[in-house]
């Protein structure tokens, strides 16, 4: 295979001189970060001065951690590090697990954000011949703007879709013979449930890739998603408080995502000790961000859990990659003194053909006993008036689940389309227990 790098100088930089760039980066960037009030006041705290305290590659572990709480606390203009007339944007985080959080850009800081994330599409193979519909939220949340304007940078023709609207999605498919999609994986299954139940005709569409990501996903739904829509799905993280999409991205090997050590330094820590894990194991990731100017966050607990590949990529890009991201700390459900993270169900359940693309976990208190109901969908395909079947595949899930998860789940089946839908990030657990409980 042939690999095609957006900046190959950058994208291939032998790890001594990546070393020294960032190292070179942190000190401008920590400079920076004095001039923000809440950075003024936490590092000089922690005895640090200047970029001058940063000699080597490991002067990083004096500067504490910042976390979500910090941001919040810091609200609206205390991270900001550049006279407020010279920001250009704000972009906002989607308030997943509770007060959204605010980021500020000047234009050189759109300009780099743009770069890394041009270097992320183009990394996946696509060239201006391609025709780019970005099915996703624009707004606040980073994800729509953001890959619009990495899009046009690589040239592509970008249709601005935004999320939802199915049937509107499959008339602009058609019509501009869109080979690219950008969405989240839960809207991707439901575009397809969605074309599969108005006889949507596949051979009609010039579709070749989707970039899937902004929560969780399995391998299994990934491999669902590129089976039933006969494409490449690449994986794509980012997170609002390290500029949005762009931070970490697969290459055309589809193994592991690329995270862009130019523009982000990334520890991995266990949550509970804060020491750095060892290599390649799971842990915490701590993004420091380099690329921003108006809006410096060093050392940032994303409590996404993940590991470094410890093997270099065939494709011969320098940078480390990231494991498909699970889920994150906060994620963990505990159900009758069992830990269980939402992603272990969803691996179970996408493995299984017979499943639709939409499923919801709820757990409830039954007494003095917590109980966890899967509600998944049938294949549009899948008769409901046949019962036996259907108990036979709800007893399927029912004991594949129990040997995974350790945890006797109820299951329910429902026809497809019929549970809710997300157009955005999905929202797979009700937890309904009382919160004291
Ligand atoms: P919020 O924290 O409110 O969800 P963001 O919109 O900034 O705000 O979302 C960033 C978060 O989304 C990440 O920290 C991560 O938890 C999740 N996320 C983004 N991309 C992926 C991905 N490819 N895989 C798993 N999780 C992802
Ligand atoms: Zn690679």
């Amino acid at each position: 295979m042939t690999f095609q790098y957006w900046n190959k100088k950058m994208e291939t930089l032998p790890r001594p001189e990546l070393e020294a760039w960032q190292l070179e980066k942190l000190r401008e960037t920590v400079k920076q970060a004095l001039r923000a009030p809440f950075y003024r006041k936490r590092l000089t705290e922690a005895g640090i001065r200047g970029p001058e305290d940063f000699k080597t590659p490991g002067d990083l572990g004096r500067i504490p951690f910042t976390t979500k709480q910090d941001l919040r606390e810091g609200f609206p203009y205390g991270f900001l590090a550049v006279p407020r007339e010279e920001v250009v944007r704000l972009h906002a985080s989607s308030g997943t697990t509770g007060t959204p959080t605010t980021i500020y850009f000047n234009a050189g800081d759109l300009k780099r954000w743009t770069g890394f994330v041009a270097r992320c599409i183009y990394g996946t193979g696509c060239t201006r011949a391609d025709v780019f519909q970005n099915m996703i939220t624009y707004g606040l949340f980073t994800g729509g703007l953001g890959f619009h304007a990495g899009g046009e940078e690589v040239g592509m023709l970008v249709i601005p879709s935004g999320a939802g609207n199915t049937t509107r999605q499959f008339h602009l498919m058609r019509d501009f013979g869109t080979t690219v999609v950008h969405a989240t994986p839960s809207f991707l299954l439901h575009v397809e449930a969605k074309m599969r139940e108005e006889g949507v005709n596949r051979e009609h569409l010039k579709l070749k890739r989707a970039f899937a990501g902004a929560e969780p996903y399995s391998e299994d739904t990934r491999r669902r998603i590129e089976d039933l829509l006969k494409i490449d799905v690449y994986n794509s993280y980012g997170l609002s408080e390290m500029n949005g999409p762009g931070v970490a991205f697969e290459c055309q090997h589809k193994d592991g995502l690329h995270l862009w050590e130019d523009g982000y330094i990334a520890e991995i820590i266990n949550p509970d000790t804060l020491e750095p894990v060892r290599d390649g194991e799971r842990g915490e990731l701590v993004l420091t961000v380099l690329c921003r100017e108006a809006d410096p966050i060093l050392r940032y607990r994303t409590r996404d859990l993940t590991a470094f590949y410890t093997e270099p990529c065939p494709c011969g890009r320098t940078h480390r990659r990231l494991c498909r991201i699970k889920g994150r700390t906060d994620d963990m459900l505990i159900i009758n003194g069992v830990n269980i993270f939402p992603s272990q169900i969803e691996e179970v359940i996408m493995a299984m053909g017979e499943v639709g693309n939409n499923y919801l976990i709820e757990i409830e208190k039954e007494g003095e006993l917590d109980r966890l109901t899967v509600k998944t969908e049938v294949t549009p395909e899948t008769f409901m008036d046949d019962t036996r079947p259907l108990n036979a595949l709800k007893e399927k899930i029912r004991h594949t689940l129990q040997a995974s998860i350790t945890c006797n789940p109820r299951v329910e089946l429902h026809e497809s389309g019929s549970l809710p839908a997300s157009e955005g990030k999905a929202v797979r657990v009700i937890d309904k227990r009382p919160r004291d409980g």
